[in-house]
């Protein structure tokens, strides 16, 4: 393993040393082998059970300097001055033969100076419902971090009961979060917050380097990323449910999947966490969220430079950039091969339609293409027969409108209820549902017949309707 430290030659208040705790009887429970020879990593499946170790925190090959990474941020719109990695050790960082530089993080590894009342420590159900649910986004095409090796640690863990752990390895372009800005500018740190700003274009957006006012352009490269991703997780009827700014990432990935959860039914509204009381990260309340985040950032960047107008303009912009990324995913999966007018009123019915008939989000779109042609009743109302004469006007043939449909509207997605019956599983010993759900999310789009189950809705006495936080 030939791992660089960059985040480690930051000054010392950027981190903090840790020493993973070794685990009792380390083993595995997945281990990712595309990531894996991605990353260059493959070789070490060699010895399953010096693997078991490193991605334990057992053993630590030459060059690994573990450290938890000093954040702060806005939880539920309150801030946090200090919070920081309390149960995560970057190992180091891959830098890949394309050149592009990955961050090894361990989480569940055990207490940290930033662990505060926290055991540092992780049970089962987060580490599996994490690598379920960041490796079948990647599947999907979204931008986000991954899940390199789940352990079992052979350790109790304490929760309202005794749980047995585990650690995850997560793989990320980086940990830079919104909330690590905070950090420093709470501080009026203006010496951290210029390096770490440096070291956050050189990494991520080296290109603004080069701009007459690399700052802006920078904040300008990190709004324009959010805005994708966001678009990307209202597309899919992803919730990311705890969008606190210490879990935005700076390189517009997907990050933290603690209450995370895809939607089954439509509902504009939708809340799974346990903890998000007033729907403050309801489905329909991301984008402006994320825009809000995003103030945060630029709020801190004015420590290192005089840019207000340009930082408000660039937020101002957001709602906009944002809805054209939106309505150019949404097109796709409507078919719309070619924009136009009235596209986002179409749209809007059609999820109007969904929430007031309680339709399943992600069949809702397989089943539309099978109406293309369709000459029976509609299925989907008024709306369906607005919607085949728009997808009917368009110079293409609908058969290319139905292969677009079924290129980017997923039949499988991780489903709540599948997750934790995997998980229910794997705590008594069988991991067959884990794997299962792992090979069938690799291939989103594909009909997969012999896990049609894994398709499904669920039954009225299987819906999960809360998700729970952290480990
Ligand atoms: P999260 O819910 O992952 O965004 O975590 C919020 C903060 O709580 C972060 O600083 C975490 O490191 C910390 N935290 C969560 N769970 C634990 C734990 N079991 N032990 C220590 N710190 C934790
Ligand atoms: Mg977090």
């Amino acid at each position: 393993m030939n791992l660089d430290n960059s985040y480690a030659r930051l000054p010392e208040s950027f981190h903090a040393s840790v020493e993973p705790d070794a685990a009792a009887t380390p083993s595995m429970l997945a281990w990712n082998n595309d990531l894996a020879v991605e990353l260059g990593l493959d070789s070490l499946a060699e010895d399953q059970g010096e693997l078991a170790r490193i991605f334990s925190g057992a053993s630590r090959p030459a060059g690994m300097q573990p450290i938890a990474l000093a954040y702060a941020g806005h939880q539920f719109g309150h801030f946090v001055p200090q919070l920081g990695d309390g149960r995560a050790a970057l190992l180091g960082e891959v830098v890949t033969d394309a050149g592009k530089r990955y961050d090894i993080q361990l989480k569940g590894s055990g207490r940290t100076p930033y662990s505060r009342g926290g055991d540092g420590k992780s049970w089962l159900g987060p580490v599996l419902r994490e690598y379920i649910v960041s490796e079948a986004m990647h599947h999907l095409g979204i931008p986000t971090t991954r899940a390199l090796a789940a352990v079992a640690t052979g350790d109790s863990v304490y929760r309202e009961t005794v749980l047995p752990g585990a650690i995850l390895t997560r793989i990320a372009a980086s940990h830079l979060r919104v909330g690590t800005f905070e950090y420093f500018a709470a501080r009026r740190n203006r010496d951290a917050v210029k390096k770490l700003t440096e070291y956050a274009i050189d990494r991520h957006y080296p290109e603004a380097m080069s701009d007459e006012a690399p700052y802006v352009a920078f904040f300008r490269r990190v709004v324009e990323r959010q805005a994708e991703l966001v678009a990307h997780w209202m597309a899919i009827g992803f919730i990311h449910g705890v969008m606190n700014t210490d879990n935005t990432s700076i390189s517009g990935e997907t990050l933290d999947y603690g209450p995370a959860a895809y939607m089954d039914e439509f509902q504009f509204k939708k809340v799974f966490s346990s903890i998000d009381q007033h729907g403050r990260y309801a489905f329909a309340n991301q984008p402006p969220i994320a825009q809000w985040n995003l103030a945060r950032l630029a709020e801190s960047l004015l420590l290192i430079c005089d840019a207000q107008k340009d930082f408000e303009a660039i937020l101002s912009e957001f709602p906009s950039y944002y809805d054209s990324c939106y309505l150019n995913l949404m097109r796709a999966k409507l078919g719309l091969t070619e924009p136009q007018e009235g596209d986002h009123q179409l749209i809007l019915s059609w999820l109007k339609h969904l929430h007031e008939n309680a339709l399943d989000y992600t069949l809702s779109f397989r089943e539309l293409a099978t109406r293309i042609d369709a000459s029976d009743p509609p299925r989907f109302g008024e709306f369906e027969q607005r919607w085949r004469r728009r997808v009917g006007n368009q110079a293409t043939e609908p058969v290319e409108a139905l292969d677009l449909m079924n290129s980017v509207n997923p039949i499988f997605i991780p489903r709540n209820h599948r997750i934790e019956q995997a998980i229910r599983e794997a705590v008594a010993g069988d991991l067959t549902v884990f794997k299962a759900l792992n090979v069938v999310l690799a291939q989103p789009f594909s009909e997969q017949p012999e896990y049609a189950e894994y398709a499904a809705a669920p039954e009225p006495n299987e819906c999960v309707t809360q998700t729970f936080c952290g480990t």
